[in-house]
């Protein structure tokens, strides 16, 4: 048992901070969270020296296997380099806090597998086994002279990518995700950046292909996300089932209230546009993407106001590839532009463990939860760079119990 003592434990759900805490792991679980000094016999305990307590961060779109900004530099690379370089990426996700990720395509059950089981240290991955989108869409960046159907263990471009077309193709590769053990299913519904053939508001998929995709997931109890930034293409993929929009910095009012009418969670990756302006060039993204960068970048910040009256559950997102990674927690500060410390570090808690279907187990601090808790060397809700950095305010990481970093004395 690990006891942390003498902590103010944030309450994410609230902003309630509550002096003189203790907090009890047992194996990989919180077994007890009290306002007073916890009494145990045989417990290791940490004084936490009045810092602050919380649940592990949630970062609910990355993707571990993308080492390279320039997505097609994966066609060069084998499979062992993609893992050994997704090995090093994680565990830098893990230095900066995030003790649980929601890939959003690329990377495999084996990944989630091999750290789960302790070979490789990083957060939890929840996966979604290859995105899945059209011939010509933003899952297909293959180049123009490749007409080839691809063999999917010869590279990581080929590997990490999927491309169906019709609704019989994409049906049996939904069922090969699921097949795969995906958490979730990622489609691709709007042109993207990184892929450079398809314009930024080509609607992708038929409303069919998107409803087959649902259909199937839903079979298995999973649930659709999908990479869409116009608005007609987010209304089109919500109004077809789709839970999660991934980006939808082109969104209007109206699909923002759709949005919420249906249920559906936003996650914004503002990071991502912020870090391709400043370094997409020197990492060998093309033109056509750094064009396409700058129009979706120019809405970000209005695209979270728009969610945010309509109510819209916005969880954390960063979408980082390869070499800007280390600017995951600068999200929280571009994010602070336009929302408050408290809505952020709850999209980074709460609500990511609520789209992921976790609530209680993850994103929390409170008995029975996974014990995957951070210390942090002051209040983030006052100063949101305690998160930022790479996880240089942070005395303790915790994961399932495990004490992945500890920098407080032993009382
Ligand atoms: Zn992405």
């Amino acid at each position: 048992m690990i006891l942390v003592s003498n902590a103010t434990l944030l309450d994410p759900a609230t902003g309630d901070l509550t002096e003189d805490a203790s907090v009890l792991v047992e194996g990989e679980r919180i077994r007890e969270v009290s306002a007073r000094p916890i009494r145990v016999g045989d417990a290791l305990t940490l004084d936490a020296g009045g810092r602050t307590v919380m649940p592990g961060l949630i970062d609910c779109h990355v993707h571990v296997f993308l080492s390279e900004v320039n997505i097609r530099a994966l066609e060069a690379m084998p499979l062992t380099l993609m893992t050994a370089r997704g090995a090093a990426l994680m565990r830098a996700m893990l230095d900066r806090g995030f003790t649980t990720v929601r890939d959003t395509g690329g990377a495999d059950w084996g990944i989630r597998e091999g750290v789960a089981q302790g070979y490789l240290p990083g957060p939890r991955l929840f996966i979604a086994g290859r995105p899945i989108g059209q011939t010509s869409g933003h899952s297909d960046s293959r180049r123009r002279t490749d007409a080839g159907a691809p063999c999917h263990t010869c590279n990581a471009l080929a590997f990490t990518m999927g491309i169906a077309d019709g609704v019989d193709e994409v049906r049996r590769a939904v069922r090969e995700q699921l097949r795969q053990g995906a958490d979730h299913i990622k489609i691709m519904v709007s042109g993207g950046v990184a892929s450079p053939h398809d314009p930024l508001e080509s609607l992708q998929y038929t409303t069919d292909e998107i409803r087959a995709a649902v259909e199937e997931a839903a079979v298995f109890g999973k649930y659709v996300c999908a990479h869409a930034y116009a608005a007609e293409a987010v209304a089109r993929a919500v109004e077809c089932g789709v839970r999660v929009i991934e980006h939808g910095n082109l969104i209007d009012a109206p699909t923002a209230k759709l949005m919420a009418d249906r249920g559906a969670f936003l996650v914004p990756t503002l990071v991502a546009y912020d870090g391709i302006a400043r370094h997409g060039g020197r990492w060998g993204m093309g033109a056509e993407s750094l064009e396409k960068n700058k129009v979706v970048m120019a809405s970000g910040l209005r695209s979270l106001e728009l969610a945010r009256a309509a109510g819209v559950r916005m969880a954390f997102g960063s979408d980082l590839l390869g070499q800007l990674q280390p600017d995951q927690s600068k999200e929280f500060a571009i994010r602070s532009q336009v929302l408050s410390a408290l809505e952020i570090i709850r999209s980074a808690t709460v609500v990511g463990a609520e789209l992921l279907g976790q609530t209680g187990e993850l994103g929390v601090v409170a008995p029975g939860a996974l014990a995957d808790l951070l210390v942090v060397d002051g209040n983030p809700l006052r100063d949101l760079t305690l998160l930022q950095g790479q996880g240089e305010h942070l005395s303790l990481i915790m994961k399932a119990g495990a004490l992945y970093r500890n920098r407080l004395p032993v009382a």
